[in-house]
């Protein structure tokens, strides 16, 4: 599937498949994720691809990358889509996130360089095709495959979505549930709306790690799809309750991108938290969205999430300023009662400049 055939199929069915490159000057310092509590952990840098990064060679997205161990029982595969997230238990392995249709069989490659076990279980973080896109060639590989997604989630799979077809859930919960037991534990969380209205967090329990989903995708503003029930000013209550209801993870694995200490994920709440409070502040004052940036810029605080040069290969969205910009508008649409719309992307005249 080539790149205009997707994103012309992601703005005809009004989804988000989030997908970008890595951003190219090296990165700022984080005001609350300190040296120390970012020490030993496994990071992937903000702003260097990820390891075996394979950038398209044609107007096609990334490709699959080489399996990346992140901690204990833990893997991440990048490209193709949505980072997919691997989970080798006891007696099978499951899978967070599948990526575009077609890509099945690169993954099972990869998941093959590190166990011969079979993939048992694939849990979605949310619904867009970018995550769930080859959850078939895994149904069609063992029947029994387990198919797990927050509810809402599991009712837009439920659906065709485009030229995406339905990827029915075999299991879904409503805000907490737990999977397996012992060293194979899973919690699944659900706080609200943000990405879409269905974001899953998925917490690995005894590798202390967590799989974010879109609503934390190249450290940058999440983009909200409205079509999907996502929310601007949701997502900022959304991460900011994960950030305190979710205990003892060390390690995020984004939907898209990078590999993030727990206390990145804790400042990125917060950045987001400052979003949608600006976003209200403006709303009273009666101004527009890029006095909303304008003011986050100033403050100095948020420049990891607010970088203002375009990210290599980035389909859609360009900076994080614009990103920022983008939930601005939709924040501002929201609280104005307007219907939001999903922005993919900015028209340059639209764009943030200072
Ligand atoms: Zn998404």
């Amino acid at each position: 599937m080539n790149r205009s055939l997707i994103l012309g199929s992601i703005v005809a069915t009004g989804v988000i498949a989030a997908c970008a490159m890595a951003p190219q000057s090296a990165d700022s310092a984080a005001p609350a994720a300190s040296a120390s509590a970012m020490a030993d952990i496994p990071t992937t840098p903000m702003d260097t691809p990820p390891p075996g990064y394979k950038p398209s060679t044609g107007p096609g997205l990334p490709g699959v990358s080489p399996i990346e161990h992140v901690k204990g029982q833990v893997y991440k595969i990048f490209g193709g889509g949505g980072n997919t997230t691997v989970f080798v238990m006891d007696n099978g392995v499951a899978l967070v996130d599948t990526k575009l249709p077609n890509n099945g069989q690169a993954i099972l490659d990869e998941v093959r360089k590190v166990t011969d076990k079979p993939v048992t279980m694939v849990i979605n973080t949310h619904s867009h095709p970018d995550h769930v896109g080859s959850n078939q060639f895994f149904k069609d590989q063992r029947p029994t495959v387990e198919v797990v997604a927050q509810a809402n989630s599991a009712a837009r799979m439920a659906q065709a979505s485009g030229p995406f077809p339905a990827n029915p859930a075999t299991k879904s919960f409503e805000t907490k549930t737990s999977l397996g037991a012992g060293k194979d534990k899973i919690d699944l969380y659900y706080y609200g709306p943000g990405h879409t209205d269905g974001d899953a967090f998925v917490v690995f329990t005894n590798d202390k790690v967590m799989a974010a989903g879109d609503i934390m995708a190249w450290s940058m503003a999440p983009l909200i799809d409205p079509g999907s029930g996502g929310s601007a000013i949701g997502a900022a209550d959304t991460l900011m309750k994960a950030a305190a209801g979710i205990k003892g993870v060390d390690t995020v694995v984004e939907g898209h991108g990078y590999i993030q200490p727990w206390s990145r994920f804790v400042e990125f709440a917060h950045f987001n938290r400052a979003l949608a409070d600006e976003t209200r502040k403006v709303n009273a004052a009666g101004g527009t969205p890029k006095d909303v940036v304008d003011h986050l810029v100033d403050s100095g605080k948020w420049a990891t999430y607010l970088k203002d040069h375009t990210l290599t290969g980035l389909e859609y969205g360009s900076t994080g300023q614009n990103r920022a910009l983008i939930n601005a508008i939709v924040g501002l649409q929201e609280l104005r009662g307007e219907k939001p719309v999903t922005i993919m992307n900015l028209k340059p005249e639209d764009a943030y400049k200072r």
